[in-house]
């Protein structure tokens, strides 16, 4: 925290940083690319060229925010050095915020940041599997079972190694549901190891190649070992974190939390870590930015 209190010092100090996440390269007009602009008030920009006013947060998750980036920073902070990763209600009590409400929409948000630019697909020799999150139950397979979501899991392989992962709900285990999930998750011409379940016969006219993994051949009862480690982590992840309090309709949020983390796991600085969430906070994709910011997503 005492490293963070030094960088930061004060809000202008945050927008600072922020520009430099920003325009790398220096300023650019958002509108028509020009270099030069007159720095006004609270981190706004006006271009010399075209007038275009911007401002340093314009099309981030940080838009018309009516806190300081400061605390969004410590947000940040504490969500990236809490290994096991944060609820809305601790993140609420560290940031001293008023409402649980505004914990809750900025834990959002970052997700949005977590995963927008990390839309690349998984490629290589991939382990998939199904597993079921919720309920005390067990689920059978392919029909779905109350209380629980069913969430597809994609681990790729890294020599003995666990690469990195996708998750994904999806609504079912049937043919059309798992080819759509893997369509989004791994790229087509990759290796698919999946146990023999008929949901999955789908994937080789979909253009992958398919490795079925049977109980007969001579690996044991741990078929897929690497999936089943994804699921058995983010199962203990789920437990520890939010002791399992988690409502299925807020469970998109912490695949994507988990995955985030899981993903950068090696990362031995923590600081590059909210280094990669501020930067990814930013980032503008033009074709997705308008999906974003005031849409479903960010109006929650
Ligand atoms: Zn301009």
């Amino acid at each position: 925290m005492q490293e963070f209190e030094d960088k930061f010092t004060s809000e202008q100090a945050c927008i600072d940083y922020l520009f430099r996440m920003r325009w790398p390269e220096g300023f650019r007009c958002p509108r028509c690319g020009y270099e030069r602009f007159w720095a006004m008030n609270r981190g706004l920009y006006r271009c010399i060229s075209c007038d275009l006013q911007t401002s340093v947060t314009a099309g981030t998750i940080f838009q018309a925010t009516r806190k300081p980036l400061k605390l969004w920073f410590q947000a940040i902070w504490y969500v990236t050095n809490q290994k096991p990763g944060v609820s809305a209600l601790g993140l609420q009590r560290v940031l001293g915020l008023g409402s649980y409400h505004t914990s809750w929409t900025w834990l959002h948000k970052l997700r949005c940041a977590m995963v927008r630019p990390g839309r690349d697909r998984l490629s290589g020799t991939i382990e998939v599997d199904e597993t079921y999150i919720g309920g005390s139950k067990p689920g059978k397979r392919g029909r779905g079972a109350s209380g629980k979501v069913l969430v597809l899991v994609a681990a790729q392989e890294d020599g003995n190694r666990i690469g990195r992962i996708r998750l994904r709900r999806v609504s079912d285990a049937s043919g059309k549901s798992l080819a759509e999930a893997i369509q989004e998750m791994v790229m087509p011409g990759s290796i698919i190891r999946t146990d023999d379940w008929s949901g999955y016969r789908g994937l080789v006219p979909s253009g992958y190649i398919h490795d079925i993994i049977r109980k007969d051949t001579s690996i044991g009862d741990n078929l897929l070992p690497k999936a089943n480690r994804v699921v058995s982590l983010l199962k203990r992840w789920l437990l520890g974190t939010h002791q399992g309090a988690i409502q299925s309709s807020h469970l998109d949020y912490y695949l994507d939390e988990f995955t985030f983390r899981f993903n950068r796991r090696t990362s031995r600085s923590r600081g590059k870590l909210f280094y990669r969430l501020i930067q990814q906070a930013v980032s503008i994709e033009p074709v997705t930015a308008s999906k974003i910011i005031g849409g479903p997503k960010y109006n929650i």
